[in-house]
Parts: structure tokens; C-alpha cells; sequence
């Protein structure tokens, strides 16, 4: 078939990747200027592949993607034509003596959501020094051990890089998508099946909800992140503080980055970070890791998550169009799965990546 695609991000390279892995035929169409451009938010992505932790907020459905993802990554990344860090090795929780109320909280929710060997596993003080030497001052710690991590950026330009039969259309904003059609200011296109990966670019759209059958568009949560260069540091997993007021999670890039993240704030300005989300990202991060008194912030990033109302994701399939959005804040985790699903409306039911 003749595909074309509006929006290379995360979910656009993937269909991508794996449409011209079937043969077909594959055009996709960005506003952003060149590959790397880091107009998507899949680059601005910490890259936690949290399936366990992510059922704070989500339900069996993302947990499920997230579990069938974290196998396709691992199918998908080796295959890749450039290089991709993915690691599974657990991610940490931890929380400072005084926080144990929030931490635990939250701790009991996980073990009653989570299957019997996905359940969090709390450390002692040693085992912790031996798992994580750099940590110092969080009283409490829990491991969710098959958690992963995956380095954004290499992994989009990997797989923008690993798609053959591909004609790549930058600076090419979509004005208007419908069946079979992807219309730009400059021309209209015809394909025999278009899929709309366009994530906050597709603002007009309504989507369906299914829990109160009303219509909703999609909208952007803004996200912050900061990258310290911090050569003393080996951490080697992610770090979650659970912390009574905020969110902060570290990840580690290597070979001497680390990502201090996110803010999670429901406005659509992309504006560069604030003093009080810095302020508040680098106290939580100090706190746990000291030694990042001596870190230097190299690079600081703003980007907005797909979502629809209930932060649930959504295919909706119609004769020649397909649309994939509301990936929100977990992307990484769920795309392959979640691009897998809707590329079985399109191809059949006895499509599957592997
Ligand atoms: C700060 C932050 C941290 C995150 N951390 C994580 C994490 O640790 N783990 C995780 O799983 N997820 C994380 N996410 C979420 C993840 O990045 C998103 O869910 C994911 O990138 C959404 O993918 P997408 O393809 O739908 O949208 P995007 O990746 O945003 O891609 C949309 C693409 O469409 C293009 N586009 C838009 N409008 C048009 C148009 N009119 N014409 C042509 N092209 C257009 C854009 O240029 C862009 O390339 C994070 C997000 C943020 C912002």
C-alpha cells in the first residue's frame, strides 16, 4: 500500500518503521525543519519505561501496553540501523524518613495493582549503598525490578534512520487530514490509508469518549526537564523521590548526563523552564544525590504531552484514515504496543510486529 503519515514523532517514526518493514510504500510529513529538530516531545522524553509505577495513575489497559511494549522495544532496538541504549535494569523509589506517609501511600497502591512478581520490593539501607552507591539521605527505598529505560533521542533518530521505502517531507506542516488525503499548503496527497500521528498538532480533532460518550479534543500538558553534566555520578537506573508534594525522577544518560524531571503542569506554553520548577527539581534531586552539588545544568527542555481528558491513549480506525493519539506522559512505554494495535485495524488481526 501507499502510506502516508502526518507527524514524525514518536508514534509516526514507529508506524513508519514498521509499515515499510511490511513493503509498503511510506511518506511522512512534519512541520519540524530536519530529523533531529526537537519539535516532538518523544525527544524532550526522560524515557522511563515504568509499566509498574505508571499504575499510580493508569489503569490495567497502560499497564498492559507497557508490558507488551517493553518485549517489542526489545525486538524492535536491535534491529535498528543506528545505536539505541535500552536498559532493564529496574528502576528505585525512594523517600526521605518523614515522607513515609506519602511514600507509603502510594507503595500500597502499587502492591495492590501490581501482579504477584511485578510487586515493589523494599530495600534495606545496604542493600540500597550496594544497588545505587551514589545515593545518600532517602530513608526508605523500594525496587521495581523489571522496569527499563531507553535513551530518547538516539532511539528517534534510529528509527527515522532505520526506515526503508521512506520519503521524508520536513518543514511540511499538515493543514487538513481526512480518508486517504494529507493536505499541505502546497499540494494534496492520495494515498491508499493515512495515519494521523500529529500528538498536540491535531488540537482540532474530537475524540470519542468512550466512559461518558461525549466528544474531546486533544490537549498539551506541559512537561520540564533539566540535563546535568555530572562525571562523578554512576547511577544506573532511575530514581523516583516520593516526595508528599512533588514528583522528581532522575535518569541516568549515559556516559555522564543525567535527566532531572518533570514538571507536570496543565497549560500549553512552551515557554522556557520556570525558577520555581527549577528550584524545586534540583532541591528534590540534591537531596537524594549530594554529590550534585558540583553538577553543571547543561540544558534545559519544555515540550507538551498528548492527552485527552481522561489521559487515556486512543485509536480511532475509519475507512483510509487511522489516528493515534492521547499518549500523554507515557509514550515510551506504550507506543510500539499501542502503534502494534492500530496497525492491526489496518492490516488485520493476524498482524503483530512479532
Ligand atoms: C518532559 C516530558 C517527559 C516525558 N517523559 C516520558 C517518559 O519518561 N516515559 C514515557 O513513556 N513518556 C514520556 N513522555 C511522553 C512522550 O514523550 C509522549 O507521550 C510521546 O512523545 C507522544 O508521542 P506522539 O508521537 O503522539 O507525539 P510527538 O512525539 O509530540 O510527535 C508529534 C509530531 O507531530 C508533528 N506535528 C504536529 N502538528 C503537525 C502538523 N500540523 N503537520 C505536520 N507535523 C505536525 C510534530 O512536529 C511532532 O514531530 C514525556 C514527555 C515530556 C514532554
Amino acid at each position: 500500500m501507499n502510506i502516508g503519515i502526518a507527524g514524525a514523532g514518536l508514534a509516526g517514526r514507529l508506524c513508519a518503521l514498521l509499515l515499510s518493514q511490511q513493503g509498503h510504500q511510506v511518506q511522512v510529513f512534519d512541520k519540524a525543519s530536519h530529523p533531529t529538530d526537537p519539535v516532538a516531545a518523544g525527544f524532550t522524553a526522560a524515557g522511563m519505561l515504568s509499566h509498574v509505577a505508571e499504575l499510580e495513575s493508569g489503569d490495567e489497559h497502560i499497564y498492559n501496553l507497557g508490558v507488551r511494549s517493553l518485549e517489542l522495544w526489545k525486538h524492535i532496538v536491535p534491529q535498528l540501523d543506528a545505536p539505541v541504549s535500552l536498559h532493564y535494569k529496574g528502576s528505585l523509589m525512594v523517600a526521605h524518613r518523614g515522607d513515609e506517609g506519602a511514600a507509603q501511600r502510594l507503595i500500597s497502591l502499587l502492591e495492590r495493582k501490581a501482579p504477584v512478581d511485578q510487586k515493589p520490593i523494599k530495600l534495606t539501607t545496604e542493600q540500597l549503598k550496594a544497588e545505587e552507591p551514589s545515593i545518600s539521605g532517602p530513608a526508605h527505598a523500594w525496587a521495581l525490578q523489571n522496569e527499563g529505560h531507553i535513551h530518547t533521542r538516539e532511539a528517534m533518530y534510529a528509527l527515522y534512520a532505520s526506515c526503508k521505502n521512506t520519503l521524508w517531507h520536513w518543514q511540511t506542516p499538515v493543514q487538513k487530514l481526512k480518508a486517504n488525503k494529507i493536505i499541505t499548503d502546497r499540494e494534496t496527497f492520495t494515498f491508499d490509508w493515512v495515519f494521523d500521528t500529529r500528538g498536540v498538532g491535531a488540537r482540532e480533532l474530537k475524540f470519542a469518549n468512550t466512559h461518558t460518550l461525549s466528544c474531546q479534543n486533544v490537549r498539551g500538558v506541559r512537561g520540564e526537564i533539566l540535563w546535568l553534566q555530572a562525571p562523578a555520578l554512576a547511577l544506573q537506573r532511575p530514581i523516583r523521590l516520593l516526595h508528599p508534594r512533588y514528583r522528581v525522577y532522575l535518569v541516568p544518560r549515559q556516559p555522564d548526563i543525567l535527566f532531572v524531571g518533570a514538571s507536570e503542569i496543565e497549560s500549553e506554553d512552551r515557554s522556557p523552564i520556570s525558577v520555581r520548577t527549577t528550584v524545586e527539581l534540583l532541591t528534590a534531586a540534591h537531596s537524594v544525590l549530594p554529590e550534585l552539588a558540583e553538577a553543571r545544568i547543561i540544558h534545559t527542555e519544555t515540550n507538551l504531552r498528548p492527552a485527552l481528558i481522561d489521559n487515556f491513549p486512543r485509536i480511532e480506525t475509519a475507512p483510509g484514515i487511522s489516528r493515534i493519539n492521547g499518549l500523554f506522559r507515557h509514550g515510551w512505554l506504550i507506543a510500539p504496543a499501542t502503534v502494534e494495535q492500530a496497525l492491526k485495524e489496518v492490516l488485520g488481526a493476524e498482524y503483530t510486529v512479532i
